[in-house]
């Protein structure tokens, strides 16, 4: 399958399920169409499944586990090793599916997007043999095995990554899959499957290790969460889906593993003297991928006394951010990913205005900004408010959009006051000249991860939330552990 990405051109067809790595139509034919957000022309269709189709991958998953549960680490790590070099070899044709369903960047989508998930897959690769299986502890043998067939329900916003992160983990530790792409960015997800199918063939490994069901999460999402065959789900969306299926699957005592939500901040600290070099970094994460990253501080917290500075000096960065057709090499940002995004982000702009915030820079963008032929697209400029009150709406509720918030500080006190007094705890960042200060303010920070001073991703390290923001962790050997079950056999 190629793409057409021209503007107005002809749109993706993918009429298939993968089911026991076979690709077969829904047992009731239906379709869902994918819109281009550059343009919010349609540019693909992809068939979508039903509570049948559920059952049939759950089955084609189990029956693949009966033989992938008893392979060698090693030869699990040869297939992992080789879908991370496929995916290598084909990432322009990945990166082109993302920018194509949600609107990410070239560069974006390719060398973010598309090489993290080359990463991950070649992290566990190394991983699966570096794991402990089994351990004597005293007079017990300790030994882990997968647990089962695992749902894995992503969002829109990296889905290549966020698929790769549990898919990869879920074959290292000997699980079998049914993927549940989100509706609106399913295309990827097309390659993925279609590139572990095609690799576990050529590798001698069972079919359907990884069996893909796009659809509703009202469906298949639920359908899954309650089949009884289902031994563990992982979803990676709002908090309000985590909600729904954490209660669905307690029927049942699933085991749900939830990367939700978050509010995060970044506190910058008043020992700071490169302001403007720490205000770019900070918004940088805020704006990058149009500000649909679900761990990027998008509160900025700011000292008092340094307040009207960081004001001036932030209104200038982001005025030199652009926003740029997907399609071109380039630092400009996207559109949002959605018309729901959008219509939700500019509900927040006008939210946070109605609520005595101040729009230092950016908005909805006018049509003279927006490039040529994508006049109809979901464009948001890069955007700074000021005046916040921490308990605004904006400053409380995720915008998932390209807004930055300067909130005003007191002292480390009053900054991790602020930044604690949220119900999600996903991320943090914290800018210092002094490494133990920063060391200090990022433990008291209640969250999954705190960035200091920019520090690189790490894709070996636990990602996951603290309060509203989810359970259990991905990534790494703790994400390793999530699809694992403990037995204790003691002689
Ligand atoms: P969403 O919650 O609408 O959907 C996520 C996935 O869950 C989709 O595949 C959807 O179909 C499915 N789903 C929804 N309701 C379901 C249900 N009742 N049962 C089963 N499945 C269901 O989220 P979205 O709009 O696609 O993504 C954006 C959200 O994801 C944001 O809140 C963002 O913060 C979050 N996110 C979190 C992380 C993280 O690692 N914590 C990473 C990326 C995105």
């Amino acid at each position: 399958m190629t793409f057409e990405l021209a503007p107005g051109s002809a749109a993706v067809r993918y009429d298939c399920l993968s089911i026991g790595g076979q690709w077969r139509p829904p047992v009731d034919p239906a379709v869902a169409e994918v819109v281009n957000p550059a343009t919010a022309r349609v540019c693909g269709e992809v068939a979508i499944g039903g509570a049948a189709d559920v059952d049939l991958a759950v089955d084609a998953a189990r029956t693949a586990g009966l033989r992938w549960s008893r392979t060698s680490p090693q030869f699990r790590a040869q297939l992992l090793e080789a879908v991370a070099e496929r995916i290598r070899l084909r990432r322009n044709e990945f990166a082109e599916a993302i920018i194509l369903e949600m609107g990410a960047p070239a560069d974006n989508a390719r060398d973010t997007q598309t090489d993290l998930a080359v990463a991950v897959f070649e992290s566990y690769a190394t991983l699966v043999n570096e794991f402990e299986w089994e351990e004597t502890l005293g007079n017990s043998l300790i030994v882990h095995e997968p647990i089962g067939v695992v749902a894995a329900i992503t969002p829109w916003n990296y889905p290549l990554y966020l698929a790769s992160v549990k898919i990869a983990a879920a074959l290292a530790s000997g699980c079998t899959v049914v993927f549940k792409p989100s509706i609106d960015a399913p295309l990827d997800g097309y390659l993925l499957v279609a590139t572990i199918e095609e690799v576990a063939r050529e590798c001698g490994a069972p079919a359907g290790l990884v069996n893909l069901v796009p659809g509703h999460g009202s469906v298949v999402g639920a359908a899954l969460v309650a089949h009884p065959d289902v031994a563990a789900v992982s979803l990676t969306g709002s908090t309000n889906a985590g909600r729904q299926v954490s209660i669905a699957a307690a029927h049942s005592i699933k085991r749900v593993g939830l990367e939700l939500g978050g509010k995060s901040a970044a506190i910058i600290v008043d020992d700071v003297t490169d302001l403007a070099g720490v205000l770019s970094g900070a918004l940088a994460d805020v704006f990058f991928n149009s500000g649909q990253t679900c761990t990027s501080c998008a509160r900025i917290l700011v000292p008092a006394a340094r307040y009207d500075e960081a004001v001036e000096l932030s209104a200038e960065i982001a005025s030199r951010w652009t926003i740029g057709d997907p399609r071109l090499a380039g630092d400009h940002i996207g559109p949002v990913a959605t018309r729901a995004q959008y219509e939700s982000v500019i509900g927040h702009l006008e939210s946070g205005l109605a609520e005595g915030a101040r729009l230092v820079v950016g908005g909805v963008c006018p049509p003279d900004r927006i490039p040529a032929g994508m006049e109809n697209g979901f464009w948001i400029l890069p955007s700074v408010f000021s005046e916040i009150d921490p308990e605004m709406t904006i400053a409380t509720e995720e915008i998932f959009g390209p807004v930055a918030l300067l909130i005003s500080y007191e002292d480390d006190e009053d900054a991790v006051r602020i930044a604690n007094s949220s119900i999600y705890g996903l991320s943090g960042a914290v800018w210092s000249a002094d490494d133990d200060r920063a060391l200090a303010l990022a433990r008291r920070l209640e969250t999954g991860r705190v960035v200091v001073n920019g520090g690189p991703f790490n894709v070996l390290a636990p990602t996951g939330g603290y309060k509203q923001s989810g359970n259990g962790r991905e990534l790494g050997m703790h994400g390793l552990r999530e699809f694992l079950e403990v037995k204790n056999i003691q002689r």
